[in-house]
Formats: C-alpha cells, structure tokens, sequence
C-alpha cells in the first residue's frame, strides 16, 4: 500500500492536542512544537513514523515535509528512508505568507534549498527516493510563488502535493480572497494537472470534481484525519464515478494519531456507508484498488507499482489470513479491509527486499529508534515551553 499523505514530524506530537478543529490545532500545538524541530530530532521523528508505516503495511510514504526552521532536516529524513529501505518521496513542503514565521520562506529560499535536495536525492537509491514541491495551504501560498514552485518541480518530473479544501472555512477564505474555490484557483495558475497531489479534496463542488477529472490530477483521501478534526466527509463514491484516481492516506500523527493503513482502508469504506446512507456505497475491492493502484498513479507509477506483475517492483506485503483476527476467511477483499490489522503483518519486501521478515525489522533497530523518539519528543516539547509527561 501507499500511504499517500503524511507529516513525519509530527510523529513526536501525537496526543498532545487531541480534540481541536484544523486551525486551533495548528496554531495550539503544530505550529510552537514544529518550530523547535531540528535535523536530528527529525530523523528520530522519521525513523519511528517509517517504521510504524512499514508494520502497518505501507511499502511507499509520501511525506508533506514543511518544517525547516532547520534546512538540514530534509536531507536528513531522505537518509532515514534510504537507510531503511522503504520507498519514499519527499514532497518539499513550503509556505511563503499568512503563517507561523519560522515556518515561512520566500519562494526564491525555497527554490534555492531544493535544488541540492534534489541533485542529491531525486530518483536515488534506483529510483527508490523522489522529491516534489509542495505548497502547503492555499491560504499560506501567494499565485507568484505558487507558479513558480510548480514550474520547478515539473523541470525535474516532480510532483506538485499541496492540501487541498480540507475544510469549509479555508475555501471560504480562498472565496473571499481570490473570487475562487480552491481547485479552480490552481487551476487559473496552470497548475492542476495529471502530476499533481490534492490531499484531503473534502468540500469539493460539482464543477471542481469534473474540473480534477478533466486534469487528471490525483486525490488523496485522508478518512481518520478528516473524522479527527472534524473536517467533513469526502465525495470519494462521486470522485470515483467521474473517474478520478483517489489514493488513500493517514495524513500526520498529530491528527490521526497513527499510521494505519489498515485503519485507513476500513474507514475509507464505512465513511462513505454512513456519508450516504447506503451500505453499497464504497466496496472492500475498491478500497485495496484505492490504496494500492491508486497510490502508484499517484506517483504515476502505474506501469510497476502497485500490483503484483511480471518485471514490476516487487514491494509487497504479506498478511497472515489465519490470525484470530482475520479467520475465517470468505472473500479476500473483506478479509483485508475490514479484518487485518498491522498486527497480521508478517513480511514486507520493498523492490525485492525484506524489509520486514517474520515480523522483525532488518534495517534498523527498532528498540533504538522508540528511545531516540521518545528523547526526542521531549527535547523538542521542552524548548518549545511545552507541558510534557
Ligand atoms: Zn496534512
């Protein structure tokens, strides 16, 4: 599976500001603990966050990696995910007006930082690692900036990931401000298009669900997050018919506040029953078909990622169908979204390798990586006059 829309930082922050809508959540919690965040408390924040993906059978993370008070941190999570042979793409993520200011750049700093993060890392690890540009929030980007990041990505065949209509109020905002909804404005830039990543794409109109058709762009589906803070129900059922290609995600630990992609699928299904009222809504078959082909379009992979072919990429997971929680089985497809859980993970392989093999990680020391996380979240909660256990 592809889990196709996170923030690795945030792995340290889980719990720490749990019943809150999108914007007291950030300007309460994400915002001061983010700005304290250096290249190694990064690391520490990457290596537990990859780790728990790959358990919870994700061969593929994208993260949306919009903290560099410190400019090493890039560089450093691209290590991490070298290292531990899961496949990996940093979506460089930036925001340049209307935002915490340690988090904040000019699109000219911006374009200036990725250039070597790109030369370094870009299709590394044969092809193993990928980097994007990735406007944070319509609200924190400017038209100028945002033109100018995309122009760059798609010089090198990078993808363009940004949060899309994650809630009401910010279209609204992007109404007032600019006389557009969100996906008509990226549009009116020449942005949208079949390389682009919409996150979240829950208060969508008719017209912006033909408009992303028409474009080919991807829309990453964000269930957990949505229902944790209250985001709304996305129009995936009406995405689907149109012929979109949707992935699945967690999105951040800080509003999930795990990363499950079991988790992820089971809730894609039961959101839309109860969204629509309609049992028959979403089937188990679309689901996997979400989360593991949708996720390679996503990275515009389809040709070698996301199903088991013939010379494609072997990145696999394999469960065990006869645990207690999964047997007895009738039908796969159901078996898979509404019964395994990361505990029924027994090997992952990544291009070919294992990276989990009868449930043990290989890569790293996992023991290791919990400590330096915990060290880590503590450091981090500390200068940032956090209350902390
Ligand atoms: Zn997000």
């Amino acid at each position: 599976m592809v889990n196709g829309h996170t923030h690795l930082f945030q792995t340290l922050f889980r719990g720490l500001a749990d019943d809150k809508s999108l914007l007291d959540w950030l300007r309460d919690c994400i915002w001061p603990a983010a700005g304290e965040i250096d290249a190694e408390t990064a690391r520490a924040a990457a290596t537990l966050g990859l780790i728990e993906n790959l358990r919870s059978g994700a061969s593929t993370v994208i993260d949306h990696q919009y903290v560099h008070a410190d400019p090493d941190i890039d560089d450093a999570i691209c290590q991490v995910a070298a290292d531990l042979g899961i496949r990996f793409e940093l979506a460089r993520g930036w925001a340049d007006r209307n935002y915490h200011p340690p988090l904040t750049e000019s699109a000219d700093t911006v374009l200036e930082r990725v250039e070597p993060l790109r030369q370094t890392w870009h299709g590394s690890c044969d092809g193993r690692i990928t980097i994007g540009l990735a406007p944070l929030i319509p609200w924190g980007c400017s038209d100028e900036a945002m033109v100018a990041t995309a122009a760059a990505a798609r010089s090198w065949g990078g993808h363009i990931h940004t949060h899309c209509a994650e809630t009401e109020i910010e279209v609204e905002m992007n109404l007032k401000e600019r006389g557009l909804r969100h996906v008509p404005w990226l549009d009116s830039l020449g942005v949208l298009g079949p390389d682009v990543q919409l996150a979240h794409s829950v208060w969508l109109d008719e017209t912006e669900i033909q408009l992303i058709a028409e474009r080919g762009a991807s829309v990453v589906h964000c269930p957990v997050s949505n229902m944790y803070l209250a985001s709304g129900i996305a129009p995936i059922r009406a995405l689907l018919d149109h012929g979109v290609n949707v992935a699945l995600a967690t999105d951040g630990s800080g509003s999930n506040n795990r990363q499950d992609m079991f988790e992820t699928c089971k809730t894609t299904a039961l959101l839309q029953k109860v969204g629509r009222h309609d049992a028959m809504a979403l089937q188990p078959e679309e689901v996997l078909a979400m989360a593991c082909r949708g996720g390679a379009k996503l990275l515009t992979r389809a040709d070698d990622l996301g199903a088991v072919q013939p010379s494609w990429k072997a990145d696999l997971v394999v469960v065990d169908l006869a645990s207690p929680f999964v047997a007895p089985v009738h039908r796969l497809p159901s078996a898979l979204v509404y019964c395994a859980t990361p505990r029924d993970v027994v090997h992952v392989l990544v291009d070919g390798r294992f990276i989990i093999r009868d449930r043990k990680l290989t890569t790293a020391n996992e023991k290791a990586a919990l400590a330096d996380a915990t060290a880590a979240a503590k450091k981090v909660l500390g200068r940032a006059g956090m209350p902390t256990r």
